[in-house]
């Protein structure tokens, strides 16, 4: 157990090496070699909250909006399939028109690919995250943002920090593995901030921790602010691995947006998860809740190769089953595992 004040000390480190060597390390140790690929389909940049730093808030009207239909979804789903992914994240905006009836049958029918489903669409009812469990989902993701309330306040009008918590121990208690996380580099946070929101992710128990820097958007009120550094988001995710040795924490896209190199540097300061984009067309280009989003223009196999042979040229394996946290997930069949490309 670290205390907060030996977590302010990890976080500015002047030894930044030594830190992410040792996460490097936990890691190792705790759940071994395998990086566990997750294809992330976007599929609706539509979204009812206003969240400041957010690309695609509410209020910007240069947002390009797009959803993708039923059909659409699942056949991106059942691609990703095809393609050897072992679970498929998807993601979106607070976007109604999925409404409990379209998720469980959207869930219902990827379920049929034997994969491990990811839900993110953002804060819903009890009643809904039940209906989204029965019908096969898996594991939900949904970051806290930051657990400083009156900075998440301002960040996020008309939302409130209490019911996202809630929100968070709902999805726990219904038996999902639950991810959550932060950003970090918004404005007005400090490190004694950042600590007692690692404090807060260890408290309730996540199953998965996604760290990222915050990036400013141009078409947003916070367009001129500073943003978060590839340096901090890498130190916290490694404090973050060193404080819960077991979990899953992905190396995050936006930390490659800020450095050609950055997924690489996080699998090897903590991480053990990738989330390579399986969205098609021009959707990816849409999705855009920071500038500078890497892969607008590839398509799902080219980043599926990509990382692939990224990961392998650090010395690691692309884990083959379904990679929950503890091995939750009944470990799969020789048979029906896929050969990596
Ligand atoms: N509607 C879903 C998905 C949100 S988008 C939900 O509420 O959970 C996924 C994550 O992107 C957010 O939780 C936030 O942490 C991150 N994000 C949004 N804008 C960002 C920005 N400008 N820079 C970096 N990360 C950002």
């Amino acid at each position: 157990m670290l205390k907060k004040e030996e977590i302010i000390n990890l976080l500015q480190t002047d030894d930044e090496p030594a830190l992410l060597k040792r996460a490097d390390e936990v890691r190792h140790q705790y759940v071994g070699d395998e990086v566990h690929l997750r294809g992330l389909i976007e599929f609706s940049n539509i979204c009812r909250n206003n969240c400041l730093y957010c690309g695609i808030r509410k209020a910007n009207k240069n947002a390009h909006r797009y959803r993708m239909s039923e059909e659409e979804l699942i056949d991106t789903a059942r691609k990703a399939s095809d393609m050897g992914f072992k679970t498929i994240v998807m993601q979106s905006g607070e976007d109604m028109y999925y409404n409990t009836l379209r998720m469980c049958h959207i869930i219902e029918s990827i379920k049929k690919f034997d994969v491990a489903i990811t839900l993110s669409i953002g804060e819903r009812s009890y009643d809904d995250y039940k209906a989204f469990k029965n019908a096969g989902a898996d594991r939900y993701l949904m970051r806290i943002e930051t657990t400083d309330k009156d900075l998440y306040h301002k960040l996020n009008p008309n939302m409130s920090w209490d019911k996202r918590h809630e929100c968070l121990l709902m999805i726990k208690e219904l038996g999902y593995e639950l991810g959550s996380g932060i950003m970090v580099g918004l404005p007005e946070q400090s490190l004694e901030s950042i600590a007692g929101d690692l404090l807060y992710l260890q408290k309730i128990g996540i199953d998965m921790a996604g760290i990222g820097p915050f990036i400013p958007h141009q078409d947003t009120p916070l367009k001129n602010e500073q943003g978060g550094t590839l340096s901090l988001a890498l130190r916290t995710m490694a404090v973050m691995r060193i404080l819960m040795k077991d979990i899953n924490i992905p190396a995050t896209t936006a930390m490659e947006s800020l450095h050609p190199k950055g997924r690489i540097m996080a699998l090897q300061a903590g991480a053990n998860v990738v989330m390579p984009n399986v969205t098609e067309g021009e959707y990816r280009k849409f999705y855009e809740l920071y500038p500078g989003k890497i892969c607008v223009n590839e398509q799902p196999l080219q980043c599926r190769t990509c990382i692939g042979i990224k990961i392998q040229s650090i010395g690691r394996k692309i884990g083959l089953g379904y990679g929950g946290h503890n091995g939750k997930l009944p470990i799969m069949p020789q048979e029906n595992r896929y050969k990596p490309l």
